[in-house]
């Protein structure tokens, strides 16, 4: 028997009985006769004390305990003179009388404790050690718990979990593939899913109903931050639904696992459009945890000789409360700058300040009136205190600019509380974006999502203008301004799939070469349906308050796509090349 307790379970109601645990050394300590050893397993840290007038040899023995090594102690329990309020174990420690090394380590290469000294390429490879940590344990627990909700609540929603392979062609969710060689057909490929996208609408055309899946999904994207070349969704389809049905369902998911893992019940869940969230917002995934909206003031600031307003297309501001005072003119330029850089672009700032003895100070005073400014004010609610800061210029971009602004001046006056969730829903997408430079449509969503039932009719014969204009049934699940999930209500009808595959630019023959099992089951009787997926891994941080998905899977890639810990991807043998009939030749620059 390794151990009868864990390292996370005794209590001062063991004390006198006799115990074994086994786990890693933590940390060991010498106070005059005494030597306390701290063992660590997944459940807790528990103390031993050896005394070397009592046992000598033992005691010995146990100052030679390196970090990490792995040991098991046989003694008993007792109540501690001085406790440790803040571990669980820390009223008791082990009087221990059998001490056995089940195997040493070697120093590791950075402190294996809450906040570690170890740099992130480091801690991942050496992930077995980083992993001993207890931070990062909790976030695999947390998972493991999520994963189980979700399967939880699905399954009492009458939803099947379906396999569906890794080994396909490919998946048209607009990023790159990441193709496999086949040896046994030589000269092709496989490609790794992007998604289960066409699959899962097959289950539907196949009669299942209602289908998720917990899966690995692969984009070979250039690795922006916070992105992972394989990365795992929640993903879900349905048939005979409308919209509404699927917001219910997922609504009540993500309730469902709030309320099982935090604890935690969720308020409303708002629903807004695209264009509304852009106006209001400049983002279609906004921070709603705080309001500080936007207030488009074209119709107001015009025609007053700042040519930098009247030539706009969109003048808008956003009211930050309270900091007139604290914010002096050295953080306004500071902010300026943080603006002016080229991540965000901003030409300048202009802000009016509602000072607490009722004058106005602002950039524009020679352009306006302080009642004009005072006017101005009362269209954002701004009170003695606050600051207006207005942006202007083109609209998309000045929207993004002060989209930025927005958040940042949300993180510095601490408005985007951790611990607080404000969920939403984001609907009403537009179906294609026209891209410039291709001269072409893409889908917005991917190409099986149905426009919406009123903009049918327009799509089927309208002229290409019309196109810009079509909304589809699209919706976004955001929290706490991170995109946590998304779906859409397909198309189910060949008609309508061919004219999007058109406008989306593919011939009938590639239309045919790449989909052609999907437009064929499409023809034997294809329910509508609906559906969505969430990205599994940025549910978990967010519902943690970390902003790294990395922190929550237990193998990550860093910047680079690496695997530092087997250092993957790696040159193949020759013989493998062979083969598969591959011949790699790398132009060296
Ligand atoms: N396949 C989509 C995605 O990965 C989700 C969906 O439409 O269900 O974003």
């Amino acid at each position: 028997m390794y151990r009868s307790h864990n390292c996370g379970e005794l209590r001062i109601s063991d004390a006198g009985s006799v115990v074994t645990i086994s786990g890693w050394v933590q940390k060991s300590r010498d106070l005059g006769g005494l030597t306390f050893v701290d063992v660590r397993d997944r459940y807790g840290v528990t103390q031993l004390v050896f005394n070397i007038d009592e046992n000598p040899e033992l005691t010995t023995r146990a100052r030679k305990l390196g970090r990490e090594f792995v040991v098991q102690a046989t003694g008993k329990v007792r109540e501690r003179s001085s406790k440790n309020p803040n571990r669980a174990t820390g009223d008791i420690e082990i009087d221990v009388d059998q001490l056995i090394v089940l195997n040493e380590s070697k120093v590791p290469p950075f402190t294996i404790e809450d906040d570690t000294d170890g740099g992130d390429d480091l801690r991942m490879k050496f992930r077995y050690l980083d992993i001993r940590r207890t931070p990062v344990q909790n976030n695999l627990i947390f998972r493991s718990k999520l994963a189980l909700e979700t399967r939880k609540y699905l399954d009492g929603q009458g939803f099947v979990e379906i396999e569906t392979p890794f080994l396909i062609k490919s998946t048209p969710e607009g990023a790159r593939d990441f193709v496999v060689p086949s040896r046994l057909n030589q000269g092709q490929f496989y490609a790794l899913p992007q998604s289960p996208q066409t699959f899962k609408q097959i289950l539907m055309v196949a009669g299942m109903d209602k289908y998720f899946q917990i899966v690995k999904c692969f984009r070979d994207e250039d690795l922006r931050a916070d992105r992972q070349p394989e990365f795992t969704q929640i993903d879900c389809e349905m048939s005979f639904v409308h919209i509404e049905d699927i917001l219910n369902t997922f609504e009540g998911l993500v309730r469902h696992l709030f309320r099982h893992t935090l604890n935690m019940e969720l308020g409303d869940f708002p629903r807004m459009s695209y264009d509304e969230a852009l106006r209001l917002y400049g983002s279609d995934k906004p921070d709603l945890r705080f309001g500080m909206q936007f207030v488009e003031l074209n119709e107001t600031v015009k025609g007053k000789g700042f040519s930098v307003f009247d030539d706009a297309e969109l003048v808008v501001g956003i009211c930050a409360k309270g900091i007139a005072e604290s914010y002096s003119n050295k953080d306004l330029k500071d902010l300026t700058e943080w603006l002016q850089r080229p991540q965000i672009g901003a030409k300048g700032l202009v802000y009016v300040k509602y000072q607490e003895d009722g004058s106005v100070k602002s950039t524009i005073g020679k352009f306006y009136t302080d009642e004009e400014l005072l006017a101005l004010g009362q269209k954002f609610g701004a009170e003695k205190g606050d600051v207006i800061f207005i942006l202007s210029g083109e609209l998309e971009k000045t929207r993004k600019q002060l989209n930025e602004l927005r958040l940042e001046m949300g993180r510095r006056l601490g408005l985007m509380k951790p611990g607080e969730y404000a969920p939403l829903w984001v609907l009403d997408f537009p179906l294609l974006e026209w891209d410039e430079d291709s001269g072409r449509f893409h889908a917005m969503h991917h190409p099986f999502t149905s426009p919406k039932k009123a903009d049918i009719s327009r799509m089927m014969d309208g002229d290409h203008e019309t196109m810009k204009s079509l909304r589809a049934d699209a919706y976004d699940m955001v929290i706490n301004g991170a995109e946590i999930g998304g779906g859409s209500i397909r198309i189910h009808d060949r008609a309508l799939q061919s004219r999007n595959f058109d406008l989306l630019g593919f011939t009938k023959e590639e239309a045919e070469a790449q989909f052609g099992f999907l437009l064929g089951a499409f023809e034997y009787g294809a329910p509508p349906h609906g559906g969505l997926a969430f990205g599994f891994d940025r549910l978990c941080a967010v519902m943690n308050g970390q902003s790294s998905i990395r922190d929550f899977i237990a193998f990550p890639k860093n910047n680079q796509g690496r695997d530092m810990m087997i250092d993957a991807p790696s040159p193949i043998h020759d013989e493998q090349l062979k083969e598969l009939c591959l011949q790699i030749k790398i132009d060296k620059m």
